[in-house]
């Protein structure tokens, strides 16, 4: 059997080497865009404060999976699936035909439609590659003994965590955030409290309730118009998560928010399953955390090995803000 994988996130890594531990004969072949390796996605929240990160964030190069006889095709973006003759096509016209083809693309940044407009004046941290971008334009300031002046537009979990981790760094940060509290969706009140206090004491400037209309370029500052207009040096959007569904809708699966499969991670084609940020689950939810999804992976790669049977159930987890100095005082919603 050939088992092919697409994605080489904690979904993509975790399942080819569960998998592999299981069964010693079928072919594994995981293909990824990526170039560095496995990387941690959580770190790249750390990406500032930490000066040795380009290295630090990687978990695995891609010769340890192929040491344990994982194939890995990397630097290679898959275009399209055909479903009629099982196979991938890979971008410069490769294809590769599979028996079980598993869905793991991940995420991209989600960027509300009026600011699709304005894609080249900010930046995403949702990659590797979108920190090195960051890292590259920061590192201009610095090398003329400046400091960047940032605004972040997204009081969510990332725009708290970067913002929090530029100013740890010595930037100086906006946040505008469009609700009357920062994490309203996963943190109690008193908690977005907290988190304002945390922020605010290391220097962080956030602005509620702003409803930014629009961005533009005056001579070398970036602007963002709310009812007011303020420059900035950069600017970066963090307004969420949409996972990557296009190769499954060209294909012609069944998706909603995300790849819908049933609780085997089976979508609408019997040969092909999804994992992580990209798989809905029939309840309507996308577990988007690395403890849920590694053990989604692991739960698929036994049921295919014939090690497990019924149905994956999501583990009982919690996850925590990486905010320098903010620990909560509830329970997070997740
Ligand atoms: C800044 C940040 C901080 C986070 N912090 C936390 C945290 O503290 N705790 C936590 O639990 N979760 C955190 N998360 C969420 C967590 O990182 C994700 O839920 C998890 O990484 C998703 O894993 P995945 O394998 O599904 O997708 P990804 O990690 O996105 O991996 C998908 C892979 O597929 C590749 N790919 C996509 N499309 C193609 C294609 N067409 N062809 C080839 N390759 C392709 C991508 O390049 C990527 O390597 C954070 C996320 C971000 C962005």
């Amino acid at each position: 059997m050939h088992i092919v994988i697409i994605g080489s996130g904690v979904a993509g890594v975790s399942f080819a080497e569960k998998y592999r531990a299981l069964s010693a004969d079928d072919d594994i072949t995981l293909v990824t865009r990526e170039h560095d390796g496995y990387y941690s996605r959580p770190l790249l929240s750390r990406g500032f404060s930490k000066a040795d990160i380009e290295q630090t964030i990687i978990l695995k190069p891609f010769n340890k999976l192929r040491e344990n006889n994982i194939k890995v095709l990397c630097d290679a973006e898959v275009t399209a699936i055909n479903r009629a003759d099982k196979s991938i096509v890979i971008l410069g016209g490769q294809a590769l035909q599979y028996d079980k083809l598993i869905l793991a693309q991940g995420s991209s940044a989600f960027i509300p439609p009026p600011f699709r407009l304005y894609e080249k004046l900010f930046f995403c941290l949702n990659s590797l590659s979108d920190l090195k971008a960051l890292r590259r334009f920061r590192q201009g300031f610095l090398d003329q003994n400046q400091r960047p002046d940032w605004a972040i537009v997204g009081g969510g979990l990332i725009g708290c965590e970067v913002a929090s981790d530029l100013a740890v760094a010595g930037d100086k940060v906006t946040v505008f955030h469009a609700m009357d509290r920062l994490m309203e969706r996963q943190l109690a009140p008193e908690d977005s409290i907290l988190l304002l206090k945390v922020l605010q004491n290391s220097g962080v400037n956030v602005l509620l309730n702003q409803a930014v209309q629009a961005f533009s370029r005056e001579k070398d500052k970036i602007c963002v118009k709310t009812e007011a207009t303020a420059g900035f040096d950069g600017l970066i959007v963090a307004c969420g998560f949409k996972p990557r569904n296009e190769l499954a809708e060209l294909a012609g699966l069944e998706t909603g928010r995300g790849i819908k499969v049933n609780q085997q991670m089976q979508t609408s084609d019997t040969s092909i399953y999804a994992l992580g940020d990209v798989a809905e689950l029939p309840n309507g939810k996308l577990y988007a955390f690395i403890l849920p999804i590694r053990n989604q992976a692991i739960w698929l790669a036994e049921f295919l090995a014939g090690q497990q049977q019924g149905f994956w159930t999501p583990p009982v987890f919690t996850t925590k803000a990486k905010v320098h100095g903010f620990e909560a005082v509830h329970p997070y919603n997740v």
